[in-house]
């Protein structure tokens, strides 16, 4: 790693980018003239065609299971490999799996609750692992430091998830670890943000915004509808590329006033 750095583009690994928020925040990114990684699990063709729709030239599309320790491994070196520097990691792949406590048997559960904090909690941790030491080492981009990571959450971690526990229990850890990991990385400058989305307008959330309980949800919403994907991509550029320093260990809140926590 050189000086010559310094002049080179951003980039950033975004996870989970062959749809959804993940996508709005490739390509958000890329507007803003960042070199973009678009990591996917198995929808080989939804990234590529993600990946060709970035604004700017030298973008990456790059396959890996986050739930799988070895390839959380090579998909960070291929990442490494093809940009020679990584200065912003979003970790925002994730999944969300129904398991109500009164109709569940103990072994749906505990899988539930084994695959809900594998690819929620601990594919993200890996990851902020293998950035934190990268970043850490690299030289500095400017004020805004040596690198960031950018954790996408969700209200359900402060609201409550009755259909779900395990997911909120998931971005509640994912919470504790953005704020324990912004501490240990300020002095070396690396900076850490944590948003919580309520509802999205995306394939994660469609089965039950058209259900049976979709017309409360958007009641809940003052403005009359749910958030978009690009609002959330929005937050998470500016966590990304413009917040402070000051702000790191923030958990920001995305959810249109749908639910006001103190
Ligand atoms: P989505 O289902 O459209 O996208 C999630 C992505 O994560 C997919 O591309 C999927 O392939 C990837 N992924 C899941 N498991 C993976 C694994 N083991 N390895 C690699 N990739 C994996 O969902 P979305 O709505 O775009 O959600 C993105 C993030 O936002 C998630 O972390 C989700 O929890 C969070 N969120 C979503 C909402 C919402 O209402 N949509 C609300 C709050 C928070």
């Amino acid at each position: 790693m050189t000086q010559a750095h310094l002049v080179l583009r951003r980039t950033a690994l975004v996870t989970g980018a062959s749809r959804g928020i993940g996508r709005a925040i490739a390509q958000a990114l890329a507007s803003r003239g960042v070199r973009v990684a678009v990591h996917f699990h198995s929808q080989a063709q939804s990234a590529e065609t993600v990946r060709g729709s970035l604004a700017g030239e030298g973008h990456i599309a790059c396959q890996a299971d986050l739930t799988d320790r070895a390839a959380t491994g090579r998909l960070w070196q291929q990442v490494l490999a093809a940009f020679e520097h990584v200065d912003v990691l979003v970790n925002n792949a994730g999944i969300f799996l129904g398991h109500p406590p009164l109709s569940t048997g103990l072994d749906a559960w505990a899988e539930a609750w084994r695959a809900t904090l594998a690819a929620n909690l601990l594919g993200p941790a890996n990851l902020s692992l293998l950035a934190a030491q990268t970043m850490a080492e690299q030289p500095e981009l400017d004020a805004a430091g040596r690198g960031r990571i950018v954790n996408v959450s969700s209200r359900g971690a402060f609201r409550g998830e009755p259909e779900a526990p395990a997911y909120g229990a998931s971005k509640a850890g994912l919470n504790a670890m953005s704020q324990s990991m912004a501490k240990a990385l300020a002095p070396h400058g690396v900076f850490v943000y944590c948003l919580a989305p309520g509802f999205v307008e995306t394939d994660m959330a469609a089965p039950v915004l058209a259900g049976p309980e979709g017309p409360g949800i958007v009641a809940q919403y003052p403005m009359g509808r749910v958030s978009t994907p690009d609002e959330v991509a929005q937050v998470a550029v500016f966590c990304a590329l413009d917040a402070p320093p000051a702000m790191t260990g923030s958990i920001i809140d995305v959810n249109g006033a749908s639910y006001l926590r103190t």
